[in-house]
């Protein structure tokens, strides 16, 4: 096919932050003032227009660093075509992820994979503006053989093999048409956090809860975390304005030890929370199996993966029960190739998926994500939802639908991770025009 041929010149990167700790948007138990922010890929390409634009998702401060790290990654792209890259796309990633050197200050880990992830999500989106197609749509039309080639099975295959992954994905082929048509109409079913970010007041809660139940949604989630008194206090007021028919998750983002979050989440039952998110450690596996045994007896159940590193650590946490809702995060692994890994690990053992998002291009990616994974992977919206924060989206030109609180199927060709131009003039840190009004008031 056209363009295949066409070679990688150069990677720009830029630190594109935005100030939301101003307004505490964001703001949960253990990250109190988060300015949204990304490491924003640009892939350039020889005598062509055409670009690909990816994004790993950061907090402000650190920012540059995976812009660094995304400096030194960029050699391994640059000069190869697209064909050398899509042909052999496993291959690609094993050879972005075990660069001698640099594997070092990882591996398939921290920094190091946030630029990974930037780089890879850059590659997903060409690939997909290449076919003029969204990316959910590059994914259902691909045969199952080549969706799978793009996937390194190496630390897996214990729990999936490439074979059993072909297999799964070629039992919903002919379901697949009629699956497309209900994402493009009826859409995808979300969550929302908006109402519970822990620095806002309780009348801006009351207020957005009223706000999102008046849109459609039916599915809440608010941080706890900070102080067992004031998680009682919201918790009863969400529950009164949503009523018990809906659903309530809570999230403590990383704050608790093991046994402190089933003592904490105990007194939390009777307002019957669905899930509790991110308890204690997101390293910790046997902690959470430990937390999830503790309130199995209430009810509660256990979801976290936001910050899970890598398909190594997914497996292990599904392997053993760990996590009852398994939540990727399009930028924490290492781009489409290893979330696929983890959509076929989850499929396998039977774990629902319930992609994180918010922050700043998450909602945009992640819905591309799941609707693959409803069209060709699980089939069911049972126990799934994409969680929805209406926050910098205005920022992107492929901006997301919400019908009902449902996410519509994308149109645009690409991964919807492309800013506007005026974004970039004004967000860009320090020299947007924002940063340098804001950097001024603050000298
Ligand atoms: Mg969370």
């Amino acid at each position: 096919m056209a363009g295949y041929g066409l070679v990688i010149t150069s990677l720009d990167v830029k630190d594109i932050r935005f100030p939301t700790s101003l307004e505490a948007h964001g703001s949960d138990a253990m990250h109190g003032d988060p300015d949204y922010s990304c490491a924003y890929v640009i892939i350039n390409l020889e005598n062509s227009d055409l670009k690909g634009y990816g994004l790993t998702f950061t907090l402000g401060r650190g920012t540059e660093v995976v812009t660094r790290a995304v400096h030194s990654l960029s050699y391994l792209a640059v000069g190869k075509s697209l064909n050398d890259i899509y042909n052999d796309f496993a291959g690609f990633w094993r050879v972005i992820t075990s660069e001698s050197q640099l594997r070092w200050i990882g591996p398939e880990k921290g920094v190091i994979h946030l630029a990974t992830a930037a780089i890879m999500n850059a590659l997903w989106d060409l690939w997909a503006r290449l076919e003029n197609k969204p990316l959910w749509k590059l994914l259902t039309d691909l045969p199952p053989d080549k969706i799978v080639s793009t996937v390194d099975f190496r630390y897996i295959s214990d729990v999936v093999t490439k074979e059993e992954a072909i297999r799964i994905l070629e039992k919903s082929q002919k379901m697949k048409k009629e699956r497309e048509e209900e994402m493009r109409i009826a859409g995808y079913p979300a969550y929302t956090t908006q109402p519970g970010w822990l620095g806002y007041k309780p009348e801006k809660v009351r207020e957005l809860c009223k706000a999102y139940m008046d849109k459609g949604f039916r599915a809440f989630k608010i941080k706890v975390g900070s102080d067992l008194d004031s998680d009682r206090e919201r918790c009863k007021m969400v529950r009164n304005i949503i009523g018990w028919e809906n659903i309530l998750m809570t999230d403590a983002n990383q704050v608790w030890d093991v046994e402190e979050a089933i003592e904490w989440m105990k007194n939390l039952a009777e307002f019957k929370p669905y899930w509790i998110e991110e308890p204690t450690s997101p390293d910790d596996v046997l902690g959470h199996k430990r937390i999830a045994e503790g309130l199995a007896e209430f009810g509660i159940k256990v979801a976290t993966g936001e910050m899970c590193s890598n398909r190594i650590m997914f497996k292990q946490f599904m392997q053993i029960n760990a996590l009852h809702f398994c939540q990727i995060d399009s930028c924490r692994l290492g781009g489409v190739n290893e979330i696929l890994a983890v959509y076929f690990m989850a499929k396998k053992l039977n774990v629902p998926v319930c992609p994180h998002a918010g922050g700043v291009g998450l909602c945009e990616m992640v819905q591309h994500l799941q609707i693959f994974d409803y069209i060709c992977l699980s089939g069911t919206k049972k126990d799934r939802y994409i969680e929805y924060v209406d926050q910098e989206h205005e920022h992107f030109e492929d901006t997301i639908v919400m019908r009902n609180a449902h996410y519509v199927a994308p149109t645009m060709p690409g991964y919807s991770t492309k800013f506007k131009e005026s974004t970039i003039h004004d967000y860009e840190y320090p020299n947007g025009n924002v940063w340098r009004k804001i950097l001024a008031q603050r000298i």
